[in-house]
């Protein structure tokens, strides 16, 4: 088996075993490229989505949030220009995903990357179809969003009016997005049912270059403070055969999976084209007026559209270490070494024995930390064997009572990358793993004293 196939697979092992990431439906035989998020996912997910609305919305005063609903009017999605595929045979490459009308392709090969690996010709949307009502008819057909984007366009007056920003200005929203992918696959890389995190920027056409030259660093300056391997993530640009309809100008930050380096968000000049289509679709007055030069204009959008499952696999792939026990090299360890902001579990905490009363000081501890962070305790078994659980899990610190803490109310905590264990007062252990936490570096540990 190739060594990148070898190591996805036992990500997605973990995954289960963990209870990060089980497929849909598993006790039904399993449904393709659906997934459920167990309890440690969940809290994973969480803290990515959790970071990101901080950085994007919670610390700047020039961006709003938004939760639009996730079945919309349907002619948004014809001012979008998502239905017009349904009248055109597509053909997509197996290899890049681009999808091309069957008239654009000439000769066996992908415009884009040069692979033979095209789908036939065929009428297809991405977009789940439903019907909204009793009956099942043409006029009452509705879709499940593709994408959390149009729901921001439209509400972009009303957010303008209810915040009274100005231009340039900026709406978020996190939620669920919807594609029927003809081919899903590398787990949750490409699935069916997703999340997205997207921010769309309104600006004067004139400082559209600006903007965008903006965003690109602040996404990418994102990743990085994730935690993530600056070695491992790159610009892709969009030539003119990739970009999109809408799109002015379009760069990707792509990552090395295990599986190839692949996108993980677009950075995208949509010029007017959002707002432009549905005034016209909707015979409403979309400009915008500039209260002091009263200039009036379509506003040009940037937008920043990442994948909070995709983030969340760069993530796993990039912790997951596999490496030697320090006091035991003959045996290895599997430990993610993720962000602590963005680990599932923040503490574990143990009695050395199950006796002489540790268990008892050790779920007190553990009930105080709980008021603070997400906390693990743990009885069962050898300590070896419960801090390579925790270990397994990515969590940042293993807090351990043993026979001293009787004597001078001090515990060991041991941190997961670097494994340096140092003894501190009980009531320290809080803001020493906040202070961990806003400093961490990967494999570079910290002074925990
Ligand atoms: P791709 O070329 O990989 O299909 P895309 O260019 O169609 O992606 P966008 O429409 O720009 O993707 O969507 C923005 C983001 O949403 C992507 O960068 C990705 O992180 C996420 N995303 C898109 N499609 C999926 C999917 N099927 N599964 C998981 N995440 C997705």
């Amino acid at each position: 088996m190739a060594k990148a196939d070898k190591t996805m697979n036992e990500i997605v092992a973990l995954c289960k075993r963990r209870g990060f990431i089980f497929q849909s439906s598993e006790i039904y035989g399993g449904i393709n490229a659906l997934w459920d998020m167990g309890p440690l996912g969940v809290e994973m997910k969480k803290n990515i989505k959790d970071f990101w609305w901080k950085s994007i919305v919670q610390m700047r005063p020039d961006v709003e949030g938004l939760d639009s609903s996730i079945l919309m009017h349907p002619k948004i999605w014809e001012a979008s220009g998502h239905i017009e595929n349904f009248t055109d045979p597509l053909i997509e490459c197996r290899n890049c995903h681009k999808r091309f009308r069957a008239d654009d392709i000439k000769g066996k090969n992908c415009p884009n990357c040069g692979s033979d690996q095209l789908t036939e010709p065929r009428m297809f949307n991405l977009m789940f179809k439903t019907f909204i009502g009793p009956l099942e008819s043409v006029e009452n057909t509705i879709y499940l969003r593709p994408e959390t984007a149009q729901g921001i366009y439209i509400d972009y007056q009303n957010v303008l009016m209810a915040t009274r920003q100005k231009i340039p200005f900026g709406i978020a929203q996190i939620g669920k997005a919807f594609r029927n992918e003809i081919s899903p696959g590398n787990f949750i890389f490409r699935s069916r049912e997703f999340e997205q995190m997207e921010m769309q920027y309104f600006v004067h056409p004139d400082d559209a270059n600006k903007w965008f030259e903006y965003w690109r660093e602040m996404r990418w300056q994102w990743y990085i403070q994730l935690g993530i391997d600056e070695e491992k993530i790159h610009w892709h640009r969009h030539g003119e055969n990739e970009l999109a309809h809408y799109a002015r100008n379009a760069y990707d930050i792509e990552f090395d999976f295990p599986f190839g380096r692949k996108e993980l968000e677009g950075v995208h000049n949509r010029g007017d084209f959002d707002l432009s289509r549905h005034q016209q679709y909707s015979n409403k007055n979309l400009e915008y007026t500039d209260k002091i030069t009263g200039e009036k204009f379509i506003p040009f959008i940037i937008e920043t559209s990442g994948g909070v499952d995709r983030g969340m696999l760069a993530i796993l792939s990039d912790a997951y270490t596999v490496e030697p026990e320090p006091k035991n090299p003959s045996k290895m360890r599997v430990v993610l070494k993720m962000h602590p902001r963005i680990s599932p579990i923040k503490v574990g905490v143990f009695p050395l024995v199950k006796k002489d009363n540790m268990p008892k000081v050790a779920s007190e501890i553990a009930r105080e930390l709980r008021k603070k962070f997400t906390v693990f305790y743990d009885e069962k078994d050898s300590i070896g064997r419960r801090y390579r659980r925790q270990d397994e899990a990515g969590t940042p610190f293993c807090v351990t009572v043993d026979g001293q803490t009787f004597d001078d109310d001090t515990v060991t905590i041991r941190e997961r990358d670097t494994l340096v264990q140092v003894r501190v007062k009980i009531d320290e252990i809080a803001p020493m793993i906040n202070k961990y936490i806003e400093n961490w570096k990967k494999n570079k540990g910290i002074s925990l004293s």
